[in-house]
């Protein structure tokens, strides 16, 4: 086949099951390298398209393409969306019964099943009995960054997979994932024995979801923004990840009685309760889960609209991952970060016990610079995994609201003082009781009313002094004596500054809650066209529809139809089956199966508002 009948029987495949136009950067490529019978290996962002690198070879080859997943959830998801468009696909798993299981194996001998996904144990234990009998156009093996050691997620069946290459010598082999950790990447094709794999790289910027930090809030302050920011997404789903387990409890049950529907998730909870809260989640039942990072691995759901970390997580490649499940669909999403003092503290205390405490200590401080940083936030995240990007981003707290710098020497020298005053034997709290002129009995007993430095920084809240101290941190004027009680200590920089009227910029601290989006969060238009922007209530009873639908058929609302076509469906007022047909990202069988429902509902809007 030469390249371009390849390519028009691709597109024609993409726009008949999938509803798409065109291919996204790679995609095409990919694709083409393993109809040539060679190996790749695909390294995209989550939401970048992995799947269709090899769901589209799959549907253009004779035989049966066998997809490797580690996790039932993804595989179930993966074939419940392809069914839902019309393509042979199923899955082998525990889950089923052994004589379903059968079944399906008898399909695929038949030549009906054209994507079949099973675990890697699994496969290797059984692929000796069928690989006589059946024609294997591909393998792809998905969340590949599981076969490296160096990763977050080592699963030591997926080292076995190795033997794929040397079993079936002819059979392309697929690598797909979404880690960004340079290691594990470099891994991949070396345990994989395919070192002569192309590699398809696309950029892991995730321009749609908006990054905002807000450093030393109190506690209670931190639940109103949290509550806040609830509020103005209250159609939307999302994940409150909290860092031990009794958080993500208190969370989930604080929200509730503030009325809000939300649960908590857990590696404590039993195995039933987990899988109720997760499939709760994926069906929109429960727009709200307070979990630690536990959870996520296996939510394929689309339509997570916006992530919140009560504290700063301990890496940047875990956050990155963990914000990565907002915005799948490629519709604008949210990330917000809370971090303080105390999550620096309570971090490097386990980065030392962690007995890999020189890089995770690192690790830990590249995130702090990240929540720390003055400059665009994207840009400090992509370059941490060696990505650059010449202009700020524009969808980032920094970037929408610049933080406005101060000559704050006066300031330091106060606080260097009453540092200095108590022998560096005190830690933060104590520091600002002294600087505010607190009253406290722990101040009073121990004569700090009398020193010189005592209230002479009254007129800042303490959650000012907090957030100063901790850029002073940051810049390396104090210290923290980790071993030695938290107590503050002055470094030798902040001698000079103490000493010498050094000079020291300081970023204002300003209360900065994040703004409300104007209408839910689907704020800014960074989708497809220069459409009209969507109506809301349109917006909303097309979820409704999709909901019912999701309901009557047993499956999630975001397999029915993604948040991005509800969106193109609001702007393009489709009211005829013909209008529905030619949509984005509705393919020949959801045009069958739901023009009547959708036209419905926009002809209803259309009478109540005519336009
Ligand atoms: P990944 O596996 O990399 O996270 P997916 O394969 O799930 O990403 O794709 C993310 C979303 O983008 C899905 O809703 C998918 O249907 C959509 N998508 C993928 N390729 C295209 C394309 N070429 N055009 C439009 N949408 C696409
Ligand atoms: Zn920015």
């Amino acid at each position: 086949m030469s390249n371009s009948d390849l390519k028009s029987r691709a597109l024609g495949v993409l726009r008949r099951f999938y509803g798409y136009n065109s291919f996204y950067p790679l995609q095409f490529e990919a694709i083409q390298c393993v109809m040539q019978g060679n190996d790749a290996v695909v390294l995209m962002p989550t939401g970048g398209g992995k799947s269709l690198c090899f769901q589209i070879p799959a549907l253009l080859s004779d035989g049966c393409a066998i997809i490797i997943s580690p996790l039932l959830a993804l595989m179930k998801d993966q074939v419940d969306a392809l069914q839902g468009m019309g393509i042979p696909a199923a899955s082998v798993n525990s889950a089923q019964s052994d004589t379903f299981n059968r079944e399906v194996i008898e399909q695929v001998y038949a030549g009906r099943i054209k994507l079949l996904y099973i675990s890697p144990e699994r496969l290797l234990s059984e692929i000796e009995q069928w690989s006589e009998k059946i024609k294997v156009s591909l393998f792809a093996i998905d969340e590949a960054h599981c076969i490296s050691q160096w990763g977050h997620d080592f699963r030591p069946e997926y080292t076995q997979l190795a033997t794929l290459r040397q079993r079936f010598p002819s059979v392309p082999i697929m690598a797909l994932t979404a880690t960004a950790d340079r290691l594990t990447r470099d891994d991949i094709s070396q345990q994989l024995g395919i070192p002569n794999a192309r590699l398809f790289m696309t950029s892991f910027d995730r321009p749609n979801i908006r990054l905002n930090v807000v450093s030393n809030v109190s506690s209670s302050d931190k639940m109103q923004m949290i509550t806040h920011f609830l509020k103005a997404h209250h159609t939307e789903s999302g994940i409150i990840y909290c860092m031990r387990r009794n958080d993500t409890e208190k969370m989930a049950s604080r929200l509730r009685g503030q009325g809000f529907n939300a649960a908590a998730f857990h590696a404590g909870m039993s195995t039933i309760e987990k899988e109720q809260v997760q499939t709760a989640f994926l069906n929109d039942d429960i727009p709200i889960i307070c979990a630690t990072v536990a959870f996520g691995m296996g939510i394929n759901k689309s339509n997570v609209r916006w992530v919140i970390h009560s504290n700063m997580p301990k890496s940047i490649e875990c956050y990155y991952q963990e914000i990565g499940r907002a915005g799948r669909d490629g519709m604008p999403a949210e990330a917000l970060m809370f971090y303080s003092f105390g999550d620096v503290v309570t971090l490097k205390s386990l980065a030392k016990d962690s007995g890999q405490e020189a890089i995770n200590m690192n690790k830990l401080k590249r995130m702090q610079q990240y929540a720390e940083s003055n400059v665009c936030r994207r840009r400090t995240l992509l370059s941490y995994f060696n990505e650059h990007i010449d202009h700020d981003c524009g969808n980032c707290d920094v970037c929408l609201n610049p933080p406005e710098r101060f000559d704050a020497t006066i300031l330091c020298q106060m606080a260097l003082s009453a540092i200095v005053r108590t022998n560096q034997r005190e830690g933060v709290t104590a520091i600002i009781d002294i600087l505010r002129g607190s009253g406290k009995t722990d101040i009073l007993s121990k004569g700090y009313d009398k020193l010189r430095t005592y209230g002479i920084g009254r007129d800042l809240s303490f959650a000012s002094w907090n957030a100063y101290l901790l850029q002073m941190l940051q810049l390396g004027i104090i210290d923290v004596a980790y071993d030695d009680y938290n107590h503050l200590h002055v470094t030798q920089y902040g001698w000079e500054i103490l000493k010498s009227n050094k000079h020291v910029m300081l970023s204002k601290f300003s209360y900065t809650k994040p703004a409300p989006p104007a209408k839910g969060s689907r704020q800014k238009e960074i989708s497809l066209d220069n459409m009209p922007k969507a109506d809301n209530e349109l917006f909303e009873l097309l979820k409704e529809t999709r909901l019912a639908i999701a309901r009557a058929q047993h499956m999630p609302p975001y397999i029915v139809f993604s948040d991005r076509v509800l969106d193109v469906i609001a702007r393009s007022l489709p009211t005829s089956r013909e209008e529905f047909a030619a949509l984005y990202g509705i393919g020949e069988k959801k045009t069958e199966m739901y023009w009547r429902p959708f036209t419905a509902t926009v002809k209803q809007f259309l009478e109540k508002h005519p336009q």
